[in-house]
């Protein structure tokens, strides 16, 4: 129904390569950058066009055990009724963008664990069919050193090793979280789960310091990583089974398109407002905001129209839009308010500072009550 993913930052510099069980699959430009730095590398090396080709085919079969993994958290989701929007693939690694996680934590430890799963059964096929023809030892260094199914075979156990790490941009953060909060409230879990995946990264970057300079840079990894998620998890707790009807805003200036922008400097000026729907008769035809504004008054002068200068591509949202998704949007479009509609007529905006501020409420209000509870 909605066509804002095409407007992801993230799908702008993506190609579609098809579908996979009515998921479309994307790959991101910066993909094709790595295959071809994957190829020239071993171009410089082995100077022999085979071994290139062996390399970037071997890439592609990485990445398409990459998808897999995808597939099997979006494929458990769609038993709990939850769709995914499409799946994309980054040098890093894939993401499913699923419409939310469950709200059961006994199912988003199934769709959590359904990906290092489906890499476990790969290694698993891949065993299979090698042992057939010969004995295969379970030396992994000696694997990696093999032919390219040996390979593939170890680096799915890594992936699904490396996946069920207990930090938060990987799956094992979400088990260990979803684990967390069958005892516990949500947001209490996400606290939890994000101070281990930190605990855990300390560790590992120690590690890495004596050891292997490569888990130094992987801890980092997952230090950030779980510092950025469990932030944005926190949020979404708290917005979770809130609607847009919380926090839209029904009492706002506007602007006519006729105005001049000497309008929106005086409104500016008198309140807190920086952006402005612009609206006709009761109908929002743009949206001025505040770099708007003051590129208009560097090009033109306050004197200029505001239809000159007012962006006319309008997100909408409806007013029953649960916040989480209208949060999305937003940090996707890029774009300051969202018109809300109500029944298809224009009710009012929402911006992210609005939803932020709701945010601090919840969050006010939800360590009250357990404050209160534990007295
Ligand atoms: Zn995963």
């Amino acid at each position: 129904m909605n066509t804002d993913s095409k407007n992801q930052p993230s799908m702008k510099w993506s190609m579609r390569l098809g579908s996979l069980a009515g998921i479309a699959v994307y790959v991101h430009a910066t993909f094709l950058i790595l295959l071809l730095w994957i190829a020239l590398s071993y171009w410089r090396s082995e100077q022999n066009l085979q071994a290139v080709v062996q390399g970037v085919v071997f890439i592609l079969a990485l990445f398409g055990c990459v998808v897999l993994h995808e597939l099997g958290h979006a494929l458990t989701a769609r038993r709990f009724g939850i769709q995914t929007r499409d799946i994309i693939l980054l040098p890093i690694g894939g993401v499913a963008s699923l419409e939310k996680m469950p709200d059961d934590p006994k199912e988003e430890i199934l769709v959590a664990l359904a990906g290092p799963a489906v890499n476990v059964v790969i290694a698993g096929l891949i065993w299979l069919f090698l042992s057939l023809q010969h004995p295969v030892p379970l030396d992994l260094s000696a694997l990696l050193k093999g032919n390219m199914l040996q390979q593939l075979l170890v680096v799915n156990l890594f992936l699904a090793a490396f996946n069920l790490l207990p930090a938060f941009p990987m799956d094992g953060g979400r088990i260990l979280r979803a684990v967390l909060a069958l005892r516990m409230d949500h947001i209490a879990a996400t606290r939890m789960a994000a101070s281990v995946g930190q605990a855990f990264a300390l560790w590992l970057g120690l590690v890495g310091l004596l050891y292997n300079p490569f888990l130094l840079f992987i801890a980092l990894f997952v230090w950030i990583g779980a510092m950025a998620e469990a932030g944005t998890e926190e949020i979404r707790s708290l917005l979770h089974g809130s609607t847009l009807s919380h926090a839209i805003i029904t009492h706002f200036e506007s602007l006519s398109p006729q105005d001049a922008l000497t309008r929106a400097i005086q409104l500016t000026l008198d309140g807190v407002q920086k952006d402005f729907p612009v609206m006709e008769d009761d109908r929002i035809v743009g949206v001025l905001t505040q770099e708007d504004l003051l590129r208009g008054l560097h090009e033109q002068g306050a004197l200029a129209r505001v239809r000159e200068y007012m962006q006319t591509n309008i997100e909408t949202a409806d007013i029953d839009e649960p916040l989480e998704s209208v949060m999305k949007r937003l940090q996707a479009c890029g774009c300051r308010l969202l018109a809300v509609t109500r029944n298809g007529r224009f009710a009012g905006i929402v911006n992210m500072d609005n939803i932020l501020e709701l945010v601090r409420i919840e969050a006010a209000l939800k360590e009250g009550s357990s404050l209160k509870k534990t007295l």
